[in-house]
């Protein structure tokens, strides 16, 4: 949300506000799309001895080996007795953790800077799937080229443009949009979003009741895929029940829980600080969110990392993830957005909006909800891969079981990208699944803090040992295959 940067509805945060256009990225994708096509890998990689997370369930399997031959997981079994086939590659994996790789279910990639080369930190903190919420067609093409192991990058789900209403597009020079006025209009939206070839639809608020009612309705009746922010002045059993399929952030819910909040009034931004909020509502609106099947992305990371940015930026970009962002970014989160557009909602957000979000994703949690993480990258501080971790570690926090933090990363993306019309074999350790897995130092099961001890990740059967996830870090725009990497030292 940044109905605030309107002056409508204030805390929630929010899709980026701004953005370069990302020419490089199409310029980069016309690049390698003439790149000889890549195959799996063609070798068998073997891990031995390593505990295995698979997923299933909290419990992880002791001394095991799992091979992956080509992108697949192949057999999982004893590591006694066990002799690794003629020429595979061996890991060996004593006294580490191999888990599924992590998905980052709410991102903006190119709002994020102008090119892409970041995509590969996203591999370094062990994230292998992302789905970008404000497509455009260069990222529908670099989301073929990595579908093509033409680039060495998570693979992407892109939404279409946003669409959004007449308001929702006013001035924040936000991401690419789509403006629709009538209910005609958008189902006419929708519609080309699906034969574009988009991967879901991404409604926003602006949108009229009239308009979100018959967008929702029109993807789910081609059995389209949708996610929405909650549009103001619309109920929220209304929103529920018109066919939206998910939530975009946890704190979509939050407008519906202030106390004495009119949503026909205009709040400024610091309009809405002196709101109370009633938690006695919220299993209300979490049966509601049951009831209709509708997922949610918790993205509680950036809630937090907006008012720390408020309370004290300087503070915040010093911390040592920030010394992976370019300068012009940081002097723009310095400068612009929300740190310091919304100055003096800090303690607010901190002590009443925070709080809640983390009772309200916990009784969802309890009551069943599917819930995923996201970063929401592209707003301010966020950084790829190291806020989708943090995202992780903030459900444990609100009180979740690490399993269950984890599976948010995990099993339940894989489960909405069944929703979605994707693949769903990956999110766990399992014979025929994709191999995207990360080996970590120690168990997060125990705790979701284990997750920073990367350790080597897998990428559709591809490994990439520490030294090179650090080496791409730092080199960026990365392909497929060690030898062009090497090539470049
Ligand atoms: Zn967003």
């Amino acid at each position: 949300m940044i109905r605030t940067e309107r002056g409508k509805k204030g805390p929630p945060v929010r899709d980026p506000i701004r953005m370069a256009v990302p020419k490089l990225v199409l310029a980069m994708a016309a690049i390698v799309a003439t790149a000889p096509l890549a195959a799996a890998p063609a070798v068998t990689t073997v891990f031995t001895h390593v505990a295995v997370v698979t997923m299933q369930d909290a419990t992880a399997l002791n001394n095991r080996v799992v091979e992956v031959r080509g992108n697949t997981i192949a057999a999982i079994r004893p590591a006694r007795g066990y002799r690794a086939p003629k020429g595979a590659r061996v890991i060996d994996g004593r006294g580490m953790f191999l888990m599924p790789g992590l998905a980052d279910m709410h991102t903006h990639v190119a709002e994020y800077q102008t090119q892409p080369d970041f995509l590969a930190h996203y591999l370094a903190y062990g994230v292998t799937t992302i789905r970008t919420l404000s497509g455009n067609p260069d990222l529908l093409r670099l989301r073929d080229v990595i579908a093509h192991r033409e680039r060495l990058a998570p693979r992407l789900w892109v939404s279409g443009p946003i669409i959004t209403g007449p308001q929702g597009a006013a001035g924040d020079g936000g991401p690419q949009k789509i403006v629709v006025r009538t209910a005609e209009e958008a189902r006419a939206a929708v519609d080309r979003q699906i034969d574009a070839g988009y991967d879901l639809v991404k409604l926003y608020d602006g949108l009229s009741q009239e308009a979100f009612l018959a967008a929702a309705r029109e993807a789910k009746s081609r059995g389209f895929y949708s996610i929405g922010h909650l549009p103001d002045q619309m109920p929220l059993d209304m929103a529920l029940a018109s066919g939206l399929d998910e939530i975009a952030h946890a704190d979509e819910l939050v407008s519906y829980h202030w106390i004495g909040y009119d949503p026909a009034r205009q709040y400024s931004s610091d309009g809405i600080a002196p709101l109370g909020i009633d938690r006695g509502t919220i299993p209300a609106t979490v049966a509601l969110i049951r009831e209709n099947r509708v997922a949610v992305v918790s993205n509680l990371i950036t809630d937090q990392t907006v008012y720390e940015g408020i309370a004290d930026t300087t503070a915040l970009l010093s911390a040592p993830q920030y010394r992976e962002v370019p300068r012009p970014l940081l002097d723009r989160w310095r400068t612009q957005g929300r740190f310091v557009k919304w100055r003096g909602q800090g303690p607010y957000r901190r002590d009443t909006i925070q709080p809640f979000l983390q009772q309200l994703v916990l009784q969802m949690q309890r009551a069943g909800i599917v819930l995923t993480v996201g970063s929401d990258l592209g707003v301010e501080g966020m950084v790829p891969g190291f806020h989708l971790v943090r995202d992780v570690q903030l459900l444990e926090e609100a009180g979740l079981t690490p399993f269950e933090a984890l599976s948010a990363a995990t099993r339940n993306a894989a489960a909405v990208a069944a929703r979605m019309g994707k693949p769903a074999n990956w999110g766990r350790v399992a014979i025929g699944y994709r191999a995207d897995l990360v080996l970590l130092g120690g168990n997060p099961l125990s705790s979701t803090r284990n997750l920073w001890l990367v350790k080597g990740v897998m990428l559709a059967g591809e490994w990439i040992p520490p030294d090179r996830l650090a080496e791409l870090k730092r080199a960026g725009v990365p392909r497929f295959g060690e030898r062009q990497l090497s090539a470049k030292r």
